[in-house]
């Protein structure tokens, strides 16, 4: 999806002149030569950066970030101030009414983009959050305090990288205002302290004088751990073709030294609120993965799972030659438990049966529900004689301990299982399966409570 951008400027010549290099970078553009048609257009279109001039007849552009801070509907959206001079007051005054960035005229088109792209790449994330917030609300699943936190501007953990006394300590004190900040000036030791403490960004100094800040800004990138950290560097004048590598290596964004005050607080801000949403997203997506692959009662895998599972685990005996058996555990006679306990009685049962199967399993079996009372543990690296004794302690663990279904209240369960070893290529998955089953059900024919394995 192509980001729309509303530029809002009064002078028509300065409109054509962003408004064609943002197209020229794949942007939707949109436009409006006031403040108030600039507010129309937020409210009836959906807009993802506004790029606003400060300096216009009627509301000025402060005025008219203020009024799209103020609603509901448009606070998301974030603004960019575009000031014709580079006057700290203005940045103030800017930040004061809510904006998100500032470009000074003439405007620079590495800043131009880089801005744009960093701030609409944010308003995505944020749109996408709201939707999954209020799917979930819908579905009653929303964990409210979670999602108040990342929606909320608390401070964030950031670590400098930068060798310059003079110019880090004005960044540290800058950033100390308002986050957790810490210095190192080696980059090998920040990429350590990168791998082993949560941080929300790392500002690194392109032009370290003793190392390459780009070489670490790498290394961010390719490292598993902080690959998902992200980078703000600070750049000299003059040294635009380094930026524009940095930029392509996936940095997020940059400063110009000497670094102002108020827009390192800004970006700051932006990547770190940016970096939170995609957190979030990132562990949305895990836990619905998980929530396909395990049953919910039970918390075990199940039975799709195991299924792929298996196939995978047999094609792995095939490469190593190592023996692999699976057993299969049915409940005896667990209708009655149902009967005459009640359904959530049966459902404790079942709860404390699988708690006992993954205690009295080793780490590298994998136990899942295949449904109702049956349960399956794939064993890797197990024969059949030590498969038996596997299902012997199973069988144990259910009938020498009574199941406690309430306060005052424990009854005796047993249950039935049934073994089968894989014997080697030609031997699929199913045919396994339906061995340890065959298996299950000659325990159950013999009186119950009792293993039995297939007969290869
Ligand atoms: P057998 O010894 O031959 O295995 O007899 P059984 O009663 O255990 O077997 P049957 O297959 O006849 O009955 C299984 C029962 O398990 C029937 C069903 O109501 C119950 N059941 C299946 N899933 C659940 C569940 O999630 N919770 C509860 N409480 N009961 C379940
Ligand atoms: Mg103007
Ligand atoms: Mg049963």
């Amino acid at each position: 999806m192509t980001a729309r951008v509303l530029v809002v400027d009064d002078i028509l010549a300065n409109i054509k002149l962003l408004q064609a290099r943002l197209e020229a970078e794949y942007f939707e553009v949109l436009t409006a030569s006031n403040g108030m048609a600039a507010l129309e257009i937020c409210q009836r279109e959906r807009v993802d950066v506004v790029l606003l001039d400060v300096m216009m007849p009627g509301i000025d552009g402060f005025e008219v970030c203020r009024r799209l801070k103020a609603s509901a509907q448009t606070l998301h959206i974030p603004v960019v101030m575009v000031t014709a001079l580079d006057q700290v007051s203005d940045k103030i005054q800017g930040l004061d009414c809510g904006a998100d960035d500032f470009l000074t005229k003439p405007v620079d088109d590495i800043a131009l983009v880089t801005r744009v792209k960093s701030l609409a790449r944010l308003k995505m994330l944020n749109d996408e959050m709201l939707m999954r917030v209020t799917t979930s609300r819908q579905m009653g699943l929303a964990d409210e305090d979670s999602l108040a936190r990342i929606l909320a501007d608390r401070p964030g953990r950031v670590l400098v990288v930068d060798d310059h006394p003079r110019s880090s300590s004005r960044v540290m004190s800058a950033l100390m205002k308002e986050h957790e900040a810490y210095i190192e000036s080696d980059p090998q030791l920040a990429l350590q302290h990168l791998a082993a403490q949560p941080f929300d960004l790392v500002v690194v100094a392109l032009n370290l004088q003793h190392s390459d800040g780009l070489r670490l800004c790498s290394q961010v990138r390719s490292l598993d751990r902080s690959r998902h950290i992200p980078i703000l560097i600070m750049v000299d004048p003059g040294d635009e073709a380094r930026l524009l590598r940095g930029l392509d290596m996936g940095v997020n964004d940059y400063l110009m030294r000497p670094v102002d005050r108020h827009e390192l607080l800004a970006r700051v801000k932006t990547q770190i609120k940016r970096k939170r949403f995609s957190d979030y997203l990132r562990n949305q997506i895990r836990e619905s993965v998980e929530m396909s692959i395990t049953d919910p009662l039970t918390g075990l895998h199940n039975r799709r799972y195991m299924e792929r599972h298996l196939k995978t685990l047999i094609a792995d005996a095939l490469r190593s030659g190592r023996s692999l058996s699976v057993l299969i555990a049915d409940i005896d006679h667990f209708k009655l438990v149902n009967d005459t306990y009640g359904h959530d009685a049966g459902d404790l049962v079942l709860k404390e049966f699988s708690d006992r199967f993954r205690r009295y399993t080793r780490g590298v079996d994998l136990a899942c529900r295949l449904g109702g009372e049956e349960f399956l543990i794939i064993m890797p690296d197990t024969d059949k004689p030590l498969a038996r004794q596997v299902g012997e302690r199973v069988r144990e663990c259910v009938a020498s301990q009574p199941f406690k279904i309430a306060s005052d209240k424990e009854i005796w369960v047993t249950a039935s299982v049934g073994l089968a070893t894989w014997e080697g290529e030609g031997d699929t998955s199913e045919a396994l399966f339906k061995r340890a089953d065959n298996a299950l059900y000659a325990a159950k024919r013999q009186g119950r409570n009792q293993v039995v394995a297939d007969a290869a």
